[in-house]
């Protein structure tokens, strides 16, 4: 064990303040892998050890003796000491096998509770052995538990990554799909488009390269055997504004519930922009339709053409009958780019959300030889990537940056680059350029990077004179999408000054009860990982308040939240870690090839490999106890 590692342990014994104040205000104290926190001298330090052992025996794979083997005897030792039958050889041995739990385990969960217990025996040492002395069983406290790991801390939905890993590398397929799915109900949509915050956080990166976790949710889901689904009887009693990803995550797990729903969605087709915003290159729209049919199938109405505040209004659907509503509309407006001509309406000139729509539906929404698409995320690439799919034999990408600041994914630009895409950093628009109502050009002003803005990156300023006009035949800007919330909602419903639906990030609950909401409509533009968590979380919650239950998380689910906060947010100890292989690469079409349709790119990849992958999961979990 490292250095590092051992400053980890303790440091929360050391420094509490380093836990957030949501820890503070619901639990008494907590112990975990950064050591015991206590707000309230009456917590019993040693009880709270016990709990902590007994609990790290109940999570431990058993793969490795020093944890399955040494942290068992550790909890029974510190049972006898609670139950008032303690000696001080015991705590003694107690003591020197927590030490050897934490150095010799092959996985955080036993090097980390090691500590933990070993910290926690040495800190407090005195009221251990007043406890072994007294010889009185101590009274038990309420423990709430957690098991987190850094990947799972990054994940917005708390996906029990090492857990679908773990049962893929044993070749548990249907059990590795079961752990996926009791977070993320849409995983070939995920494991095809997930923008994977937790390869980034994945500690396997600090020796080689992260676990390419997003390819094997991919294949796990690709996989599974189809269930065998039982449509729930009765009335829907809770009606969801928008099939999008949100919105079925919601009515799968309100389903999960015994709770029936009907979703509102306006458009002709679900799936929200994993539908009519994500190109099919990248999403099948077939892999997107077999999961929404599999939320169906529990019983789900879904009223296409539809939209709501136009063809019913909020109180028609409770009139209805509706109970409680989940508003899940999404962001859809573009947003402005502030540049002359913008609002002219030139032919050639499309809103990126707006051509992505209409390509989905199988349209071609523009024809020409040169394309400019302004922007440097994700939409953008999908923007010039679907062109040169369409045949514009000249797309560039404008962007007022550099490539290193382009948000989008790496490999996004890297695909749109092979795809003969051509980058054009530093400029920013300034002028439509038309004749007789069509676009011919556009006047760009060159940039340069100054100090860093708010989001850390450079803020670019324009070059003074600097103006020069590339021709083309279309314009389409990406600079992003706004929401709209405050058109659909009566005036009681609070909306934030970003036309954002105003909820309570932890229940979703609006300002009046019987409305929740969630995903981009609450966040502003985020990403389905996200909404799939929002709408989990209010199907949660809608579940409590129609049982006339107070919404609000349970303390595990204030555990668990909390200490993904504090393991996403911490610095990660350096692994004591040799050898080194590659991240398992899917293949793919190759350029010149998939330019010239829609088809996926990105290929499937074989049980083997996947097994191989798994195997390069190191298995960073931790354990946290909270005193209630
Ligand atoms: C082009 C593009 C590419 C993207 N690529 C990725 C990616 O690769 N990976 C990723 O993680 N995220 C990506 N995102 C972001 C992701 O798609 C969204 O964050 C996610 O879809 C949000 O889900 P949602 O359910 O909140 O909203 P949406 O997906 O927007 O769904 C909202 C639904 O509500 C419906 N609706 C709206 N108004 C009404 C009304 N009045 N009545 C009834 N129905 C209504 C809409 O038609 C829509 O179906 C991308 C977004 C875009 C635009």
């Amino acid at each position: 064990m490292t250095d590092a590692a051992v400053a980890v342990a303790g440091a929360w014994t050391t420094d509490p303040s380093r836990l957030p104040d949501e820890l503070s205000s619901t639990f008494r104290g907590v112990m975990g892998w950064g050591g015991v926190a206590v707000w309230d001298e009456s917590v019993d330090i040693v009880d709270l050890t016990r709990e902590f052992a007994a609990r790290t025996v109940q999570e431990c794979c058993g793969q490795c003796f020093p944890c399955r083997i040494g942290m068992h005897e550790v909890a029974e030792i510190l049972e006898e000491i609670c139950e008032g039958k303690g000696t001080e050889e015991r705590l003694q041995r107690a003591l020197e096998l927590s030490r050897h739990v934490a150095e010799a385990s092959r996985c955080d969960l036993g090097r980390t509770g090691g500590y933990a217990v070993l910290d926690s025996l040495e800190q407090h040492h005195d009221r251990f052995v007043a406890a072994v002395r007294a010889k009185q069983p101590l009274p038990r406290g309420r423990y709430a538990s957690t098991v987190v790991a850094p990947c799972m801390g990054a994940c917005p939905a708390g996906v029990d990554i090492p857990a679908y890993v773990e049962q893929l590398r044993i070749d548990e397929v249907e059990r590795s799909a079961e752990a996926v799915r009791r977070r993320c109900p849409m995983p070939a949509t995920i494991g095809r488009v997930c923008v994977r915050p937790c390869e980034d956080a994945c500690r396997r990166g600090s020796v080689d390269e992260p676990v390419a976790i997003r390819t094997l949710k991919r294949f796990v889901a690709d996989t599974e055997a189809e269930p065998v689904v039982e449509p729930l009887p009765g009335k829907p009693r809770v009606a969801i504004i928008g099939a999008g990803p949100a919105g079925l995550a919601c009515a799968n797990y309100l389903g999960a519930n015994g709770i029936k729903s009907t979703i509102f969605e306006a458009l002709p087709e679900a799936g929200g922009m994993a539908a009519v915003g994500i190109p099919e290159y990248r999403l099948p729209r077939q892999v997107l339709r077999s999961e929404v049919e599999r939320v169906e199938a529990l019983g789900v109405e879904i009223r296409y053409n539809f939209r709501f505040g136009v063809d019913a209004t909020m109180d028609d659907l409770f009139n209805q009958g509706y109970e409680a509503m989940f508003v899940a509309v999404g962001a859809h407006q573009s947003a402005r780019m502030g540049c002359e001509g913008e609002d002219a309406g030139y032919d050639g000139f499309m809103p990126g959300v707006e051509f992505l729509r209409e390509i989905a539906f199988g349209a071609t929404p523009l024809t020409g030889e040169t394309m400019l698409v302004i922007g440097g995320g994700n939409v953008a690439m999908d923007c010039v990537r679907s062109a040169r799919r369409l045949g514009f034999s000249d797309v560039k990408l404008l962007y007022r940056r550099t490539e290193a600041e382009m948000p989008a994914d790496p490999v996004e630009i890297a695909e749109a680059k092979e795809e003969g895409v051509e980058m054009v950093t530093l400029v920013a628009p300034t002028r439509i350029i038309a004749d007789d109502g069509v676009v011919k050009g556009l006047e760009c002003r060159r940039m340069q990077l100054g100090e860093p803005d708010a989001s850390g990156r450079r803020r670019p300023e324009p070059i003074e004179g600097s103006e020069f006009v590339i021709p083309c035949d279309c314009i389409v800007p990406a600079i992003g999408q706004v929401c709209s919330v405050d058109q659909l909602m009566p005036s009681h419903v609070e909306v934030s000054k970003w036309k954002t639906i105003e909820v309570d990030p932890l229940t979703m609950q609006s300002s009046d009860p019987r409305v929740f909401g969630g995903g981009d409509c609450y966040t502003g533009p985020s990403s389905l990982v996200a909404a799939l968590a929002a709408g989990r979380r209010a199907a949660v919650s809608i579940a409590a308040f129609l049982q006339g239950c107070d919404p609000a998380p349970t303390p595990e689910e204030r555990l668990e939240h909390a200490m993904l906060a504090v393991v996403r947010d911490e610095v990660q100890a350096p692994i004591p870690f040799t050898g080194s292989t590659e991240k398992l690469r899917p293949a793919v079409v190759p350029p010149e090839v998939r330019i010239q349709c829609f088809d996926e790119v990105e290929g499937p990849v074989t049980a083997a490999d996947a097994r191989r992958e798994a195997e390069r999961c190191l298995r960073c979990y931790r354990l946290a106890v909270g005193v209630v």
